[in-house]
């Protein structure tokens, strides 16, 4: 059975202080567990102030929303991931759907940043999902498949590394419409049989989570789809309260065999 993953993308929000306060709140309410994973994607000027407050809680990983795929240089602005690994994150989300549509970032792209992310002993979390026409178009599993294929392209065949995917359509994310657990699962099983392809047996271990419009109201029922291991969660996980009844969810859904 996968543990299940419960990963908080706070997205440009939460600086230093704030995010101080955040975990406290949390820390005071979760206590450790080996039954689940946990990850923030603070930004990452707030990464350091989680990093503090995390130093005795292994059991709660830390990761970025993105990264450069050059390790250094003249490339103002950009973060690198030795630089992130280096400033205790361990996890780097790669082709979030904002880095897509609203940066123009490509799939070569995030196939670098997949490689650079390994490179430095960070597990990439590869997101993918269709936008709304490509949905009505039909053409879910298409790019779904374009993109996962694309993203591992630079990994090495077969890919025996860490690596997480975050299946979160487009037309879900910060819309309070989310996929139904059936149209979740059904995408996810199209991700795992590719997976299958590329990396063999091992596909069982990969984690492939779910993002789009997660609360605490749907998060068990998705939790309990075929092939949903794991939620990211974007607005519903700036409020302490309802991370945490998120992060409990898992909790009652421990399921699946
Ligand atoms: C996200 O940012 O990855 C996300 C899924 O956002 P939201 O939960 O707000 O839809």
């Amino acid at each position: 059975m996968q543990r299940p993953v419960l990963a908080a993308n706070w997205k440009m929000n939460n600086g230093p202080a704030t995010a101080s306060v955040f975990i406290r709140s949390f820390l005071a309410h979760y206590s450790r567990s080996q039954e689940r994973t946990v990850i923030f994607f603070p930004p990452a000027l707030s990464l350091n102030a989680l990093h503090a407050a995390l130093h005795e809680r292994p059991d709660i990983l830390l990761g970025v929303q993105n990264i450069y795929w050059e390790p250094q240089g003249a490339f103002t602005g950009e973060l690198s991931a030795p630089m992130a690994r280096d400033a205790g994150a361990s996890v780097a989300l790669v082709g979030h759907s904002e880095r897509r549509h609203v940066f123009g970032e490509t799939d070569d792209q995030c196939a670098k940043k997949c490689e650079a992310a390994v490179n430095a002993g960070l597990t990439p979390m590869l997101c993918v999902g269709e936008k709304l026409d490509e949905r009505e178009a039909g053409q879910t599993e298409t790019v779904v498949l374009r993109q996962l294929k694309a993203g591992m392209s630079r990994l090495g065949a077969p890919y025996a590394g860490p690596i997480v995917i975050a299946y979160e359509p487009v037309w879900a994310i910060g819309t309070g419409r989310n996929a139904t657990p059936d149209d979740a699962a059904k995408v996810h099983g199209v991700i795992r049989d590719e997976l299958r392809t590329i990396v063999g047996d091992r596909a069982v271990h990969i984690p492939i989570l779910y993002g789009g419009s997660v609360n605490p109201g749907n998060a068990s029922s998705l939790l309990e789809a075929q092939d949903v291991d794991g939620l990211l969660v974007g607005g519903a996980s700036l409020d302490p309260a309802s991370w945490i009844s998120i992060v409990s969810a898992s909790q009652r859904s421990m399921k699946k065999g």
